[in-house]
């Protein structure tokens, strides 16, 4: 065979090495103990207006994710998880971070609302972040509850140990809380199908990618969820 095309064959063994690993989760023996003992909870990420398109700040195609999100918490994830955390940016109209930033998700105005479409369920806790003047606040794990309990405090006052992780954007506050939950010992697995990548730089989204699975978070597509 000649080189390239031995090359090629690698590249093809690698693909499907990564498919199978990915279609294997959460449904391989070894997990399968595991999967029905672990509490789990499922954290939608900032699903809101500012962030759809027509927002101040919109990621591309944001509001895709928002059937897919609300078929995760009804259908494919139901048995599955006992808690649902929707997390919101909501800054004050003057603070640091929108000298980054484009002003977006403004405390009492429509950008900071959550998308129409997504469906809340009994139950389900809002936690806000981003609410002091100097703070960017990317992951979910710097917000609270209005009763001002911390993400954190919460999942573990539920002994929740895993975290299905989806919702705006891949490359900056699904990346942080990934990373951050990582390090506070929660295992992590990102529904990829139901994230979207602003990509400021071509491949940011891809690099947010590979840097969760570095730290340990497992990304799976929908379909390897039924
Ligand atoms: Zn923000």
């Amino acid at each position: 065979m000649k080189k390239s095309s031995l090359k090629i064959v690698g590249v093809m063994a690698f693909a499907m090495v990564v498919i199978l690993f990915m279609q294997s989760y959460p449904n391989s023996k070894t997990n399968e103990k595991e999967n029905k003992t672990m509490k789990s909870a499922l954290i939608v990420v900032d699903v809101q207006n500012d962030f759809c398109p027509g927002g101040t700040l919109a990621v591309p195609k944001g509001d895709e994710v928002v059937p897919i999100i609300n078929d995760l918490m009804e259908t494919t994830l139901k048995s599955q998880i006992d808690l649902v955390v929707f997390s919101r940016d909501y800054h004050p109209a003057d603070c640091d971070h929108f000298k980054k930033w484009p002003p977006h998700c403004i405390q009492n105005t429509k950008g900071a609302g959550f998308h129409a479409g997504l469906r809340f369920p009994k139950g389900s806790v809002v936690i806000s972040k981003g609410m002091d003047i100097h703070d960017d606040a990317y992951s979910a794990f710097e917000g609270c509850t209005d009763a001002g309990v911390s993400l954190e405090e919460g999942l573990k006052d539920s002994k929740i140990e895993r975290l299905f992780v989806v919702g705006l954007a891949t490359d900056y506050c699904v990346r942080s809380t990934v990373l951050d939950a990582l390090s506070k010992g929660f295992e992590v697995v990102v529904v990829i199908d139901a994230c979207r990548a602003v990509n400021l730089s071509a491949g940011d989204g891809p690099n947010a990618i590979m840097e969760m699975l570095d730290a340990g978070a497992s990304i799976v597509h929908i379909s390897a969820l039924n």
